[in-house]
């Protein structure tokens, strides 16, 4: 069933956290919540999780309101950043804990969790105390504990940022198959942009408690609305432009051509990626003179980093394969980018 966000607003004092925020989670899917610190993430997944109580508006899943469900009624699985897991208590005595609350016979609490421990791996760890395992093992038992009673939602908070790099790699792939084999509806936390990009159906972008901007993540890179989102997640130039007459964008004494309208917005957003360099390019495409100031080597990729002559003071970042030869710093090249390659930004 669709998890629906409705009407939300939550203050803290004079602090307001969530402003009248309304979503829709879809049956299945993996929705991540993207945003600086502070934005409002911890507080909706609380929410949701029913840990918080909202100033005003409903939490709905199916036709079902949950505003005033206590959290242990709602059968929602939940992990935090920090792995909150019984320190006296060993892995499966951990992943048993939340079925001995529901009234899960002894044989059926046992035979759940050697299930659950070997979905995450961990089958053989089972006798172990938290504190004789990895911070990536013993969130993976929050997982399973989480897992284990059947949740209807899965909700993590940030489950992978107090791990190191590779970990933290392996672990989101390992979540995303746990969430696809079930189909377990599941919201993740994260203000880790990767980290939505690789995993998520959805991407809530969050900002002072709003909403910035929803979609996947193909939609929210290739067409971001906002600078805010445009920045957030990937690289991009900001071109300030200003509208010409016939529809166009003014960038210092260059004219760029557009698909759609600038529609009164001032910036226009370009992927470094999207930018080429040199050759004889094709009809219709923008094409700036530059001088290159310099290149950034970062072996698969290289960023060249130019100052266009139509506009003095601006700079445009080309990404290039690391692979071939850059050009060097105070040549002259062309940059060539197609008009639909340009994003009219709020
Ligand atoms: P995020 O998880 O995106 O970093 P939070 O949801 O934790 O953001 O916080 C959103 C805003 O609400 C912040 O300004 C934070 O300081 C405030 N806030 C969160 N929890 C509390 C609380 N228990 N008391 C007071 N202010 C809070
Ligand atoms: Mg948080």
């Amino acid at each position: 069933m669709d998890l629906d966000v409705r009407n939300i607003t939550k203050t803290y004092g004079p602090v307001t956290a969530l402003n009248d925020l309304s979503l829709t989670i879809p049956a299945g899917s993996l929705t991540c919540f993207l945003g600086p610190s502070g934005c409002g993430k911890t507080t909706l997944l609380r929410v949701i999780a029913g840990l918080e109580t909202a100033d005003s508006g409903h939490i709905m899943l199916g036709s079902e309101d949950l505003s005033d469900t206590p959290p242990s009624e709602r059968n929602f699985g939940v992990v935090f950043q920090s792995y909150s897991l019984f320190p006296n208590l060993t892995a499966i005595r951990n992943v048993q804990y939340g079925l001995e609350c529901r009234g899960w016979s002894r044989a059926r609490r046992r035979e759940r969790a050697r299930e659950m421990l070997d979905l995450v791996h961990l089958g053989d760890q089972a006798d172990k105390l938290p504190e004789q395992m990895s911070g990536g093992q013993q969130q993976r038992i929050a997982i399973a504990r989480a897992l284990a009673p059947e949740p209807s939602l899965l909700l993590l908070d940030e489950p992978l940022s107090a791990l190191d790099a590779k970990v933290r790699a392996g672990l989101r792939g390992e979540i995303r198959n746990i969430q696809q084999q079930f189909g377990i509806t599941t919201v993740m936390v994260t203000h880790d942009q990767n980290e939505a990009l690789e995993m998520a159906d959805q991407i809530v972008v969050l900002r002072d408690g709003e909403i910035e901007q929803v979609g996947t993540a193909r939609d929210l890179y290739a067409h971001p609305k906002t600078q805010f989102v445009a920045d957030f997640i990937g690289a991009i130039n900001l071109l300030p432009v200003s509208a010409t007459p016939d529809g166009g964008a003014r960038y210092g004494e260059a004219t760029l051509s557009l698909t759609g309208a600038l529609d009164g917005a001032t910036t226009l957003g370009l992927r470094p990626e999207a930018i080429t360099l040199g050759g004889s390019g094709e009809p219709g495409e923008n094409a700036l003179t530059c001088t290159v100031a310099g290149t950034r080597f970062m072996g698969n990729l290289q960023h060249v980093d130019l100052r266009p002559d139509c506009a003095p003071g601006q700079s445009l970042t080309v990404e290039m394969n690391g692979l071939v030869q850059a050009p060097g710093a105070g040549e002259k090249i062309v940059a060539r980018f197609p008009s639909r390659a340009l994003q009219v930004l709020r």
